[in-house]
């Protein structure tokens, strides 16, 4: 497991903007792996299992490192200070779509194992340019805290426990597994990203160790909400005792759209506040799923890092490492936000 590197990331986020990397699901389509590229060789194991594997792009950690690893590389190349580990579907629950449930911990661990090797290799060539590990954790394909069922709103398809279990698993891959940080994204029900920062805390409690946690939510659509339903204000005030070193946005609306909200982000954290967009909306008709140029977007990140409101910035779906280039130049000379004095979650609470 790494040392705990708050101290250095919170003087580095008190002196620049970093830069998180970009999409991964984007540049993987680009390599257009088959079905048997992703059961990878025969010492994988995968070979003869029963389900189509051919998606499961998490899987790829194991079955085509060297895809994962050049991805990484390309994105640090870009600017990148912070790569995330290509483990947003990685938890038992998500790969239970695929069979490979028993597989989540591998997964996990080999991710953050790829992730480290090359900020490792990329700090070692700028030593004045760390580079860190974000160890990631996506919210599943269930909602603790919305039905499936239209006619039975009490229904669930997962238990607080059920995510809490799976997340523990995740996350001890990731930590052993060599990551800096841990990162609860692409939360659209709070209750998911509770049972996430329950099992990292009885993780870290456990182990007598920690690691910096950041919290992104996403905004689904105009009402300016969760999934699950809260402001950003109150997704903020659900996730703060956990004393996340960054809280923010990612996904969904794209940048433009995303404005207010993270705005009013910045309005209300006591901390670090992160932010990376979608390529604007989805459009099934291009060739990436969506249509925002590296220009346009890092346009509106610029806008966001001049407005004060961001000390982390990268993209979502649909980016490349061209636009992450684009963001890294578009943001250089800017200050970072800077943390409102407020206070501290004991008093209120
Ligand atoms: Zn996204």
């Amino acid at each position: 497991m790494q040392p705990d590197r708050t101290a250095e990331l919170t003087r580095l986020l008190r002196t620049r903007i970093l830069i998180m990397d970009g999409a991964m699901g984007t540049m993987v389509q680009q390599h257009k792996l088959s079905e048997a590229d992703f059961r990878g060789a025969k010492s994988c194991g995968l070979h003869d299992h029963a389900r189509d594997l051919r998606g499961d792009n998490d899987l790829l950690v194991l079955t085509q490192p060297d895809v994962i690893r050049e991805i990484h590389d390309e994105y640090l190349k870009a600017g990148a200070d912070v790569i995330e580990t290509n483990t947003f579907s990685a938890t038992s629950i998500a790969q239970a779509d695929y069979g490979l449930e028993a597989r989540a911990k591998d997964i996990n661990f080999a991710a953050a194992r790829i992730a480290r090797e090359c900020c490792d290799a990329w700090t070692a060539r700028t030593p004045d340019k760390p580079r860190f590990v974000a160890g990631a954790l996506g919210p599943t394909n269930r909602t603790a805290s919305i039905s499936p069922d239209v006619n039975d709103p009490g229904a669930r398809n997962v238990t607080f426990d059920a995510l809490a279990a799976a997340y523990t698993e995740a996350v001890e891959g990731l930590a052993e597994g060599g990551a800096d940080l841990i990162l609860v994204e692409t939360v659209f029900d709070t209750l998911n990203a509770k049972a996430a920062l329950f099992a990292i805390e009885s993780y870290f409690d456990r182990i007598g160790r920690r690691l910096p946690v950041i919290v992104s939510g996403t905004i689904t659509d105009a009402s300016g909400r969760t999934l699950s339903g809260q402001t950003p204000e109150a997704f903020w005030n659900a996730v703060r005792h956990v004393r996340p070193l960054a809280v923010g946005l990612n996904c969904a609306l794209g940048a433009a759209l995303m404005r207010p909200y993270i705005e009013e982000i910045a309005r209300v954290a006591d901390t670090f506040v992160s932010c990376y967009p979608n390529a604007g909306l989805p459009n099934p008709m291009s060739d990436t799923g969506y249509d925002e140029t590296p220009a346009q977007t890092s346009r509106l990140i610029q806008d966001f890092a001049q407005s004060g409101f961001v000390n982390i910035v990268g993209g979502c779906c649909g980016t490349t490492p061209e636009h992450i280039r684009a963001i890294a130049d578009a943001v250089r000379s800017l200050p970072p936000r800077r943390v409102p004095e407020q206070e501290s979650a004991e008093t209120v609470a």
